[in-house]
């Protein structure tokens, strides 16, 4: 689990993010996962970079692409052929951070909330923002409400929009060139 002094980054991603040419917070984060824990219990989880793992801008944009990478490596695999560029695949287009404190500050009754270290093949530094239910009965539309407001919470964390475009493509920069990462906050 992450202490509350700890910062966190969110990777800005093509295609699945961009409206109209902006990376805007809802589509940064625009809903929870569901998935199983080891323990079998469902939870939802929003996945993001550990930054004590990743003291740089450098390094935190080098995380980004190699989350991209995986991902296209999934999809090449269930296509079983190679992807066309850039219809196909997923690429990085920068970073917002987030402060755990921030993330774990969200007004809630009946979820726990929690910012898990959860390395994945070549993401040594992947966690989770994990969302489960408690045990305080309520009516599923009450939870739903709830969970509603827990991402209008973590979109107005979101803070310090780096845009960049990786290396790896230089090929495709006058599509990417133009497209900017928007936060909700004012800059300070
Ligand atoms: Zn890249």
């Amino acid at each position: 689990m992450l202490s509350d002094g700890e910062i966190i980054y969110r990777s800005a991603l093509f295609p699945r993010m961009v409206t109209s040419g902006v990376i805007a917070p809802e589509r940064a984060i625009s809903d929870f996962t569901r998935e199983t824990d080891a323990d079998g219990n469902q939870i939802f989880t929003i996945s993001v970079g550990r930054g004590n793992l990743l003291p740089t801008m450098g390094e935190v944009h080098d995380y980004g692409c190699r989350v991209a990478a995986a991902a296209n490596d999934d999809r090449a695999k269930k296509k079983g052929a190679p992807l066309a560029r850039p219809d196909e695949t997923v690429h990085y287009l920068g970073s917002f951070k987030l402060l755990v404190s921030d993330v774990l500050a969200a007004p809630r009754q009946l979820v726990e909330l929690s910012v898990v270290h959860f390395p994945m093949p070549g993401l040594d530094e992947h966690c989770n923002i994990v969302l489960q239910r408690n045990n305080i009965e309520a009516k599923k539309s009450e939870v739903s409400a709830e969970r509603t407001s827990i991402l209008a919470h973590l979109r107005l964390s979101l803070d310090d929009p780096q845009p960049h475009i990786c290396a790896c493509d230089s090929d495709l920069i006058e599509l990417f060139q133009d497209i900017k990462l928007t936060i909700a906050k004012p800059a300070a």
